[in-house]
């Protein structure tokens, strides 16, 4: 039977989400599930109702992973968010089951893949691909290709003082830029007794507030949601720039649940980069959002099996 389909997976801290994809990058039917304790159940019973059923037909899985990954042999050799999988060995699990080629990257790596394949990257020969979640991760196309490289942004230090990151450096952007950075930021101003509309949300546990929370009290006038999604996206101006000065890329694409705060936190990060980086470097530079969104890790992630699996 004619291969016409790929399966992409996107294993990350919060969700697993697998979906089938056809050759033209298009979901055709996706599962979601939260990660939980056991990643791997999760994963193995997305791949039987995903893809045993159309096995056949599937050229390979393509799984992006939270995490360092060694994707020469498949395996997940450190991922902070989901120590569960630190030292896994993903293609020989999955194998163990289904005997298909299989492919794994990390996943704001397999995001930029994605968002080249299908989305905002497309006609984009060269740009960074920068994932704004509970950390900071980054992907780099240049020449239309994926550089095979760890790309780990969040952790370029921007204070050669500041605080202790778990990863073992100071400093690093994503203790600034990241929304786990702009909530930290915004629960601790409310415990210095700083007045927002923030603190009467979750019954005054103020603590359970989320990044979009703070986007809606900025959008109501809250001055201090304005201003720490205005600090966190000068933070992140000052890493674009960098990145802008390194790489010279045609565009920096942005995604993840930060993004909806454009207008402040991204808006503030425009006007920090457009301050720091090389002008000749910068005036080339679009700073735009991703198309793909949520989708672009399992799309890019099913890109792979096209370059390693080829059948
Ligand atoms: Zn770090």
């Amino acid at each position: 039977m004619a291969k016409k389909y790929v399966v992409g997976v996107d294993i990350g801290g919060t969700n697993i989400r697998t979906a089938l994809i056809g050759l033209d990058g298009v979901i055709v039917s996706k599962a979601k599930n939260s990660t939980g304790k056991d990643p791997l159940a999760v994963l193995n019973k997305h791949l039987d109702t995903i893809y045993a059923p159309h096995a056949k037909e599937v050229c390979g899985i393509g799984m992006a992973v939270a995490g360092l990954i060694d994707r020469e042999n498949g395996v997940v050799m450190k991922s902070p968010n989901i120590p569960k999988l630190n030292g896994v060995n993903l293609k020989a699990e999955i194998n163990k089951r289904y005997k298909v080629c299989v492919a794994v990257e990390n996943d704001a790596n397999a995001a930029a893949c994605g968002e080249k394949f299908a989305g905002a990257g497309k006609d984009i020969g060269n740009f960074v691909m920068l994932t704004l979640g509970t950390g900071i991760g980054g992907g780099v196309i240049v020449e239309n290709r994926l550089l095979p490289v760890a790309a780990e942004v969040g952790h370029m230090s921007i204070n050669a003082d500041g605080p202790q990151c778990p990863c073992g450096n100071v400093g690093c952007l994503e203790l600034y830029a990241s929304a786990t950075a702009i909530i930290g930021g915004a629960v601790a101003e409310m415990e210095k007794g700083k007045s927002s509309i923030l603190k009467d949300s979750y019954n005054g546990n103020f603590y359970k507030i989320t990044a979009e929370d703070i986007y809606k009290a900025a959008l109501e006038g809250d001055s201090l949601a304005r201003a720490v999604l205005r600090d966190g996206g000068k933070s992140l101006g000052v890493g674009i720039a960098s990145i802008i000065n390194i790489f010279s890329p045609d565009a920096v694409i942005l995604t993840g649940g930060l993004i909806g705060a454009w207008n402040i936190y991204i808006e503030a990060a425009i006007t920090e980069a457009s301050k720091r980086a090389l002008k000749e470097l910068y005036n080339n530079v679009n700073i735009i959002p991703s198309s793909l969104g949520d989708d672009a890790g399992i799309v890019g992630a099913a890109n792979l099996i096209f370059e390693k699996c080829k059948s």
